[in-house]
């Protein structure tokens, strides 16, 4: 019997409208959720991005405030930028569009950001927290991966899960949130001997690495939870392009007892997780003024 489909777009909608609820009862006490969102360089693809999480800020509510800066700019100046935010009021949440131009280095402006406003959970201190067991906000992606997993209903106490990628933005953040959650975790990467013999005996197989089909039917257990974060572009026999992930979707499917598909899956809710944590970083900001 194929697996359940996890149903990313729908489980966003509903954290969509969770959070539209929460920017409402802000705005009855007068208080404001701003994210302003940081763009240097002018990429159509980044301009295009900007204006569909324009639209996902609006329709709940959140102000969206796009600061670009020139494809010139010196790490002084986006660090000035980052600055002027932290000290905006009206600003409660700040994000930094990736990639950035070569001169630039992310992980110093990422660091740069206001803890209380960091929205997309990559400053340190955010992710130490984690770490303590005291999230404040975690990355969003991290965060996405949990709540599919959620709503499968499998609990993940003391369940086997197995992390494939362990990047700073997904696969490591992903872990610390699975460990959090008493799960027994292994994490996978590049010099990982025998990814199969972990992946296959995973109750729970999360997968961030960016390599179409890495994940087979013989490299998942009977029943698991799979979720598929990896977004990937593949040319078809005919031409055109597809987005897939990393998983072999038909033929895990099969097996899997839940699934999340690409697209439609950890993509639409990474989105709701950035509105979510957006509605956070006003209330926390609130709780200390
Ligand atoms: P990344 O920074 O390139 O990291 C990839 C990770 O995969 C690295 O840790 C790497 O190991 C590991 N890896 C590479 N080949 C491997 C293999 N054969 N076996 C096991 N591990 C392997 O990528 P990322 O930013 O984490 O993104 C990963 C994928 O997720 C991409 O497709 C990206 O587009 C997607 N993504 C989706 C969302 C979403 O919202 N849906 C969000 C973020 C990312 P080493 O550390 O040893 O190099």
């Amino acid at each position: 019997m194929a697996g359940k489909l996890i149903d990313g777009t729908a489980i966003a909608a509903g954290v969509r409208q969770e959070v539209a609820g929460g920017v409402a009862a802000m705005a009855a006490r007068n208080r404001r959720v701003r994210l302003a969102a940081l763009l240097v360089g002018g990429t159509p693809a980044g301009g295009l991005y900007a204006q569909r999480q324009a639209q996902a800020c609006g329709d709940v509510g959140i102000e969206y405030q796009l600061v670009q800066l020139s494809g010139q700019t010196t790490q002084r100046q986006a660090i000035d930028a980052i600055d002027r935010l932290n000290g905006d009021a009206q600003v409660t949440g700040i994000m930094l569009h990736l990639p950035l131009p070569a001169q630039l280095n992310a992980i110093e402006l990422q660091y740069r950001i206001d803890p209380l406003k960091d929205a997309e959970g990559v400053n340190p201190a955010n992710i130490g927290h984690v770490v303590y067991g005291k999230t404040l906000i975690a990355p969003c992606t991290a965060l996405a991966v949990l709540e599919l997993i959620r709503s499968t209903g499998v609990s993940l106490i003391g369940a086997e899960a197995t992390v494939v990628g362990a990047s700073e933005i997904a696969g490591k953040p992903i872990s610390l949130l699975l460990a959090e959650q008493m799960a027994t975790v292994t994490l996978c990467h590049l010099a990982t001997r025998d990814l199969r013999m972990h992946s296959a005996r995973a109750d729970v197989l999360v997968v961030a690495v960016g390599k179409p089909g890495l994940i087979g039917r013989d490299d998942v257990r009977e029943g698991a939870v799979v979720i598929d974060v990896g977004i990937n572009r593949v040319k078809q026999a005919d031409g055109s392009r597809k987005t897939v992930g990393d998983v072999d979707f038909d033929a895990v499917r099969e097996k899997a007892g839940f699934i999340t598909p690409v697209p439609g899956g950890v993509g639409p809710m990474t989105v709701a997780m950035l509105l979510k944590n957006t509605l956070r970083s006003a209330s926390l900001l609130q709780s200390i003024r």
